[in-house]
């Protein structure tokens, strides 16, 4: 499964770097336009990391992830996407991966981004895309779903959710700054929150 889990944060890491220029746009428009250069720069690393070394254990490989996000990326996001890997670290099972698993690392991620930076859902965050799919997932395990559905309603309602920032006041971060200003802007986290989401749910579902 270790060779899985690199493949999956390869192709993070690819996305990441496809998509800088826009996340960097998003991030001009309520923030200081660095968040696709931060992420890129991250995700770069994570490429190099992963490609020169072997991980026996899921946990050694998310780990090194993380540590290389909080080292490497900057800014409010580096420290909040390295805390929220550093948690899946803890509980990324070994073997079989279900639908507790995805709700457990979903909810682990949630509390290492609310531990650092204290928001809640609605305040134009990363935690905006990240909470209601993972509540999707919660949802979908109580309709017993499948995975690989309960893993596409989580896709959807990942983007439904960085969709829903555009007409949000910021209340945490730089866009904060802003006031009523930051409102009509697609947040640039969530952004990227969901380019993660969407990109693990297309590699397991592939
Ligand atoms: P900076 O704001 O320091 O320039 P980035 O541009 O890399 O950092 O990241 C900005 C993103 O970080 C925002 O779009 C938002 O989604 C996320 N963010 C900022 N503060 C918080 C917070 N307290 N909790 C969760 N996410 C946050
Ligand atoms: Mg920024």
């Amino acid at each position: 499964m270790t060779e899985k889990i690199k493949d999956i944060f390869m192709k993070i890491s690819d996305v990441i770097i496809e998509n800088k220029k826009y996340l960097t746009e998003l991030d001009s428009a309520i923030g200081d336009g660095d968040h696709g250069i931060n992420m890129s720069r991250g995700f770069k690393k994570v490429k190099e990391k992963l490609s020169s070394n072997d991980y026996e254990k899921n946990s050694d490989l998310v780990k090194t992830v993380a540590m290389t996000l909080i080292s490497t990326v900057g800014g409010a996001a580096g420290p909040l996407y390295g805390t929220a890997f550093l948690n899946v670290s803890k509980v990324i099972p070994e073997a079989e991966f279900d639908i507790d698993a995805a709700i457990e690392i979903g909810e682990s991620a949630i509390n290492g981004i609310q531990k650092r930076g204290k928001a809640e859902q609605g305040e134009k965050t990363m935690l905006d895309a990240i909470m209601p799919a993972v509540e999707s997932l919660r949802e979908s395990k109580e309709k017993n779903l499948e995975l690989k559905d309960a893993l596409e309603e989580c896709k959807k309602a990942a983007e439904e959710g960085m969709k829903a920032t555009i007409p949000m006041q910021a209340t945490k971060g730089r866009a904060s700054y802003l006031g009523e200003r930051s409102k009509g802007h697609q947040d640039p986290g969530a952004t990227s929150s969901y380019l993660i989401i969407k990109t693990i749910v297309d590699e397991i579902n592939k």
